[in-house]
């Protein structure tokens, strides 16, 4: 394989429900169909994060799983930090999207401190919010997804949101938000999974990798077919 784009799967095991896993198989095959080579890396509990990372992703838990992961999370903190503020493209759902952000309190009260890398904070409510979730982008137009959380996320100042809800919760059914954006990380709490129903969303993070590691980026015009149907289906499911 030459020159892969390499994808760090964060915490494979712990966090990766609802499908998550889909997000890493959408880049991997898509980056393919663009004509790039890609290559998965799993970092799990104790593993160093892999020089030369183009792309990271992670996705959600349970709250035992997220208090498996957090202390680690703390170890990789400074690098991933680093490596957002350098604007390597990453995409973070629910479980890992909390822990992104400064804290996430949990249902039985514990205080999960997150890496800060996202300006946002996260208390469980009593309700959880569970249910197709429509939402809606200046950049990536409509986005359908899937939500389960017990979480409501305040946004900071240094973060804008990934989109406006029409149908769903999204952060915290109170002002609207959908996600949260610094730089070219994404963070939302739309599993379903996200990325074969949003490929402009895929394309966006392959654009931004390929471009850093190859200064340039001609991405195919796809047969989009098939997330066309999931994504038409998806918008005649009820909550
Ligand atoms: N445990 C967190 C919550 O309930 C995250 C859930 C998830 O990742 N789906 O809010």
């Amino acid at each position: 394989m030459t020159n892969p784009i390499r994808i760090v799967h964060l915490y494979p095991r712990e966090m990766n429900i609802y499908g998550d896993r889909g997000n890493v198989l959408t880049l991997a095959r898509r980056l393919e169909w663009h004509g790039y080579a890609a290559q998965v890396i799993p970092v799990n509990r104790g593993d160093r994060l892999p020089t030369g990372t183009d792309l990271i992703v992670g996705g959600g838990g349970q709250d035992s799983g997220q208090g498996l992961v957090v202390c680690d999370l703390a170890r990789l903190g400074p690098d991933l930090a680093a490596m957002a503020d350098d604007a390597v493209p990453m995409l973070m759902v629910c479980g890992l999207y909390q822990l992104f952000g400064h804290a996430f309190r949990t249902g039985s009260g514990t205080i999960l401190h997150g890496i800060g890398v996202l300006d946002i904070e996260t208390m469980s409510s009593p309700r959880r919010m569970i249910g197709n979730v429509v939402a809606r982008s200046d950049d990536f137009g409509q986005i359908i997804g899937y939500e389960n959380h017990s979480g409501r996320t305040t946004l900071g100042p240094r973060v804008r949101p990934l989109g406006r809800v029409d149908v769903g919760v999204g952060n915290n059914g109170t002002d609207g938000t959908e996600g949260a954006r610094f730089n070219n990380l994404i963070g939302t709490y739309l599993h379903g999974s996200l990325l074969p129903k949003n490929p402009a969303i895929a394309d966006h993070l392959i654009q931004i990798a390929v471009r850093r590691r190859f200064d340039s980026a001609q991405l195919r015009t796809l047969d989009e077919s098939l997330s066309d149907e999931a994504r038409r289906v998806a918008l005649t499911r009820p909550r």
